[in-house]
């Protein structure tokens, strides 16, 4: 078999029953994700996207497809920023792999750490708790809004594939959790929340063997090892790999899921959506649910 237009084939697409060579591929995810950019209003005039990135395969894509359509503009810009959690290695070789592709891209970097930002590293913050990614996910979330902020950012754009979103939307439903449930979508923003930068997640229709793929095809610099080497979110895993057979067996499934997710969210936001007091923590004054933020109450168990 080949391509349509004659050429070798690069990727076999079994979802669709298609097989595409290297420029048709490439050609096709841009399409899908510009596609995805436009229906759901992800980016507009006057923007200035920051993208969140690790040196992963999913954020290289979202830089290096943000930056083609940015950079076309005049009146839209973009950055990048990476976090150093303080985890070693793992970390350092990421954030490498990061600045190589920013440099190559010409797109600024920031680099924040835990260390710099809260006194003390993951590991020093965890101290032996177990679930790493909830406290890291919600610390990481927390400085990239902040930082995002402060560099006058408009959008914060994440990596996220289409097996993460399916994952997200399971995991919310394993653990009944309708509050975080209602937060997904291709964005996220609550206009009444001003120190809140909208958040954008362009690669969310693209299924992650698609974003490696594509990433091989353009080369573009990236640590290719997903796993943290704190990573031990059971569920999750679980989860994960349950899609994974889910999609090899019934091609298509990951797709269904999501559609039918977008399909719940609208209805149930206008039904169950707490319009609660917007407050900002009264340590560090960031949006909070709480009189006192999350990363503030962790920080200051810490300090016990
Ligand atoms: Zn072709
Ligand atoms: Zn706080």
């Amino acid at each position: 078999m080949v391509c349509k237009c004659g050429g070798k084939v690069y990727f076999r697409r079994k979802y669709e029953g298609t097989e595409l060579c290297k420029k048709c591929f490439v050609r096709s995810i841009e399409k899908k994700i510009k596609k995805e950019i436009r229906i759901n209003n992800l980016i507009s005039k006057n923007d200035r996207i920051c993208v969140a990135i690790s040196g992963g395969k999913d954020s290289t894509a979202c830089l290096y497809i943000l930056n083609e359509i940015v950079k076309k503009r005049k009146d839209m810009e973009i950055f990048a920023i990476s976090i150093d959690e303080g985890i070693g290695e793992y970390r350092k070789k990421t954030i490498s792999k990061a600045k190589e592709l920013c440099e190559l891209l010409n797109v600024p970097i920031k680099i924040y750490s835990f260390k710099e930002e809260f006194g003390k590293t993951l590991p020093e913050i965890l101290n032996h708790r177990i679930n790493a990614c909830t406290y890291c996910g919600v610390l990481r979330r927390y400085l990239l809004n902040k930082k995002a902020r402060e560099n006058k950012a408009t959008k914060l754009a994440f990596g996220f594939n289409l097996n993460d979103e399916a994952e997200s939307i399971l995991m919310n439903f394993v653990f009944g959790n309708l509050e975080k449930f209602l937060r997904l979508g291709a964005k996220v923003e609550n206009k009444e929340i001003k120190k809140f930068v909208p958040r954008i997640k362009p690669l969310r229709e693209i299924p992650e063997e698609e974003v490696f793929a594509y990433c091989k095809a353009l080369n573009l610099p990236h640590y290719p090892k997903k796993e943290c080497p704190y990573g031990k979110e059971s569920v999750r895993k679980t989860i994960r790999k349950f899609l994974y057979e889910l999609e090899d067996r019934y091609p298509g499934s990951l797709f269904q899921i999501v559609k039918f997710a977008d399909l719940l969210i609208p209805p149930l936001r206008k039904e169950f959506y707490k319009k609660g007091k917007i407050k900002y923590c009264k340590i560090c004054s960031e949006p909070s649910s709480k009189e006192i933020c999350k990363v503030c109450e962790l920080l200051e168990k810490t300090n016990l």
